[in-house]
């Protein structure tokens, strides 16, 4: 079974007045959880697991949006670079789907999968997803998905949830294990903001409270 970087409830992070945070939000982050070089040597080693076992299909990589997207892009760098200096290479071809399934720091009720899904039948895919709480958004994309027919499907997902509310479903791949924490940056949000924030932080109660709908 995938098992990812684990960072264990009493990690806290980092103090963020160590790190370069945006301006706008120094007064809304609490802690740096993950920094971003981390973030980025991870995602390097994932990209290794990943072409080892599907290096050697034709993969359309399904970015999960928006939260999925700086992921998706360094994801793809990385194995790009494994393509141009490999032994062998495979053609990657990219594809997006967006879903809503959070507002403020709860999950709603509807999973909103927005857009038509492209043709994916006989594809290997690789769907590309920031974070995983209770399994249920993936559970909904992966049962729309399975009705295009593809030749394959694997998940990787940057985080997971430690959380007694998960249904169990763990992803093909695994960046970090985190405690049940809300957490913002790489592109994770609070209500839209938060995603132009290099490392994924976690946020004082009162910036939740100036950044409510
Ligand atoms: P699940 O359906 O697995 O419970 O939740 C997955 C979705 O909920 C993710 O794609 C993401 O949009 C949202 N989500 C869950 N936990 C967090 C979190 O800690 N921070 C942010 N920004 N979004 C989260």
């Amino acid at each position: 079974m995938a098992c990812g970087l684990q960072i264990k409830d009493e990690d806290s992070g980092y103090n963020k007045n160590l790190f370069c945070i945006p301006k706008h939000y120094e007064e809304d982050i609490e802690r740096v959880f993950i920094p971003h070089g981390l973030i980025l040597d991870r995602t390097e080693r994932l990209a290794r697991d990943i072409m080892q076992d599907m290096g050697s299909h034709h993969i359309v990589a399904l970015c999960v949006l928006k939260g999925g997207y700086k992921f998706f892009a360094d994801l793809l760098d990385h194995i790009k670079a494994l393509n141009q200096n490999g032994d062998k290479s495979v053609p990657i071809a990219v594809d997006f789907v967006r879903i809503k399934s959070y507002c403020n720091d709860s999950p709603t009720e509807k999973i909103s999968i927005v857009g038509e899904l492209s043709a994916l039948n006989g594809k290997n895919v690789l769907v590309v997803e920031d974070i995983i709480e209770t399994g249920r958004t993936m559970k909904a994309l992966l049962s729309k998905l399975k009705d295009n027919e593809p030749k394959m499907i694997k998940v990787v997902s940057l985080l997971i949830k430690m959380t007694n509310r998960s249904s169990g479903y763990r992803p093909d791949y695994i960046g970090f294990e985190i405690p049940d924490k809300f957490v913002v940056g790489y592109a994770l949000d609070y209500n839209e903001y938060f995603r132009d924030l290099n490392h994924i932080c976690i946020l004082k109660e009162k910036a939740k409270e100036k950044y409510k709908i």
